[in-house]
């Protein structure tokens, strides 16, 4: 591609839930040094693109326009003539609705190439995960995607009601919250039956989804009363008795559940991936952070005598991760490791040692120091040279069972815990609106820190009914030392044992 001469691809960014965009459409961000998106693009989608890339917000709010639309077109033209590559984000598909072909005609017009990558639109999106497909053999087999944004009172206008109202078995309406009782009435008055089925989709494919059923005569009435509001789809017709049988999103284990994530930054995503697939909304306030230790030489010095030790026990991916970042900056890898025995405590532990190209000797079948030591006595005897790279507040547990067992331990901090970034005047507003369903606990670490950074006097006020779940019994022994309520303890020290005790708290056991 000509890089000095400027393109823009109007990506469509699918209707909220960030694993709805296509595969060209991620290219096409991860490629852009602009990207311009605004509100319903999914916003978690920026987080794609390339760090220097610039992102430009021209989100258009009901209530307030950021830029007008003939600033956006303006903005477009500009940046794509100065050179840039610019992915225009747009929720749903960019050319159903939203005025994504008169940006495209504006840079028609300047003589400014594009492309259109399309998306998926809210308007068979939101149905399906509301579980309403929006045609089926047995009840229709037209749909009709309309405007609700335009007065159906107006004199003239644009919808032909007398036609459209019987004239498709499904009428998805886009942008008609405000219009919602005029929208019905129109219909009834043109022939529809008032008994109808109605459903509101609002934030459909996002954790927040909601759904009402109703028909045409008393759906406004139920949306009043339930203060539904935008961003919804309208969806009339048979099709909506479906999801009776067919709603699945809703029924997902943690749906409408938001979820504490108190990890640290980097380990969170696969935590908050597995809460997503079981339908819950993940929100990240890491309260640990990886940081250098402050004196590298312990570890530096056991690094130049790898080859003296008989056994290396690792007790964390941080562990791993902080080992063999220093091994590298010595300019040494793998080979250094000699013959020694390589145990890792737990399967993740295991994972990062494997992705290093090592084999792992030994994981225990249980992850606590506790019982680590039992499945070491084949491998420890008296003077046996043990080396323990890990965290600077780790537990004496591991070291001193080792030290009895006559072996000579090295216990080395290969990093520091330090206090994670989360934003807690936002988390402790969040907790008092009780917008937080669940906090996760995955080390005693994080309850410690968390504690700290909340510094509330009234901490088991703000979390009366938030349940609290730890990844196993010496997380839990923590969070109640410290005055916490704990309402899960998984028995399994991993996150999926974690999820699993989760689930069975909700009554989602052998389901
Ligand atoms: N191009 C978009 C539509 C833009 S118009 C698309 O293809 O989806 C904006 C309207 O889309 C909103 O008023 C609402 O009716 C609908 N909409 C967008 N995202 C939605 C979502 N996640 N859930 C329900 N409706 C949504």
């Amino acid at each position: 591609m000509n890089k000095n001469k400027g393109i823009v691809y109007f990506v469509g960014a699918g209707p909220g839930d960030p694993g709805l965009i296509t595969v060209k459409g991620l290219d096409c961000i991860k490629e852009a040094t602009v990207v311009i998106y605004d509100r319903l693009a999914c916003a978690r989608l920026t987080a794609f693109a390339q760090p220097e890339a610039e992102l430009i917000y021209v989100g258009k709010s009901p209530e307030h326009h950021t830029l007008r639309q003939d600033e956006i077109n303006l903005l477009l033209v500009r940046k794509a003539a100065q050179g840039a590559i610019v992915a225009r984000l747009k929720g749903g598909d960019p050319f159903v609705f939203g005025r994504g072909g008169e940006e495209a005609e504006a840079l028609c017009q300047a003589g400014i190439p594009f492309e259109v990558v399309p998306g998926i639109t809210s308007a068979t999106a939101a149905p399906a995960y509301a579980g309403i497909p929006v045609t089926h053999r047995n009840y229709t087999s037209a749909v009709a995607i309309i405007t609700g944004n335009e007065d159906p009172l107006k004199k003239d206008s644009a919808v032909a009601w007398d036609k459209i109202s019987t004239g498709a078995g499904t009428l998805v309406f886009l942008m008609g919250m405000s219009n919602l009782t005029k929208i019905c009435d129109r219909l009834i008055t043109n022939g529809r039956h008032p008994q109808t089925p109605v459903a509101l989709v609002r934030w459909g494919t996002r954790p927040e989804q909601r759904t009402l059923v109703g028909t045409l005569e008393d759906i406004s009435l139920k949306a009043d009363r339930a203060a539904f509001k935008n961003p919804a789809v309208i969806i009339v017709g048979e099709v909506v008795l479906l999801r009776e049988k067919l709603n699945w999103f809703e029924k997902k284990p943690l749906f409408g559940k938001r979820v504490l994530v108190t990890r640290s930054r980097e380990q969170a995503s696969t935590f908050s991936a597995a809460i997503e697939a079981l339908g819950g909304e993940p929100l990240e306030f890491p309260t640990i952070s990886v940081a250098a230790p402050e004196n590298y030489a312990p570890l530096d010095d056991a690094i130049k005598n790898l080859r003296n030790f008989s056994v290396i026990i690792f007790t964390s991916v941080n562990g791993v991760k902080s080992f063999f970042k220093r091994l590298r900056q010595q300019g040494k890898d793998i080979r250094e490791m000699g013959p020694a025995r390589i145990c890792a405590i737990g399967p993740k532990t295991k994972e990062a040692l494997e992705n290093h190209g090592l084999l792992v000797d030994y994981v225990p079948e249980e992850y606590r120091a506790e019982k680590i030591i039992a499945g070491l006595r084949d491998k420890v005897g008296p003077g046996t040279k043990v080396l323990l790279p890990r965290a600077d507040i780790a537990r004496k547990v591991l070291p001193d069972a080792l030290a009895a067992m006559g072996a000579d331990v090295s216990e080395i901090t290969a990093y520091r815990t330090a206090m994670g970034g989360g934003n807690a005047p936002v988390l402790k507003e969040m907790l008092r609106r009780k917008k937080i369903d669940l906090v996760t606990f995955t080390s005693s670490s994080t309850v410690r820190n968390f504690i700290k950074m909340l510094d509330a006097t009234n901490l088991n006020d703000l979390l009366t009914s938030v349940t609290v779940a730890c990844i196993g019994p010496i997380t839990a022994g923590t969070a109640r030392e410290l005055g916490l309520k704990v309402d899960v303890a998984a028995d399994n020290y991993t996150i999926e044992g974690l999820l699993e005790a989760i689930l069975k708290y909700y009554g989602w056991e052998n389901k």
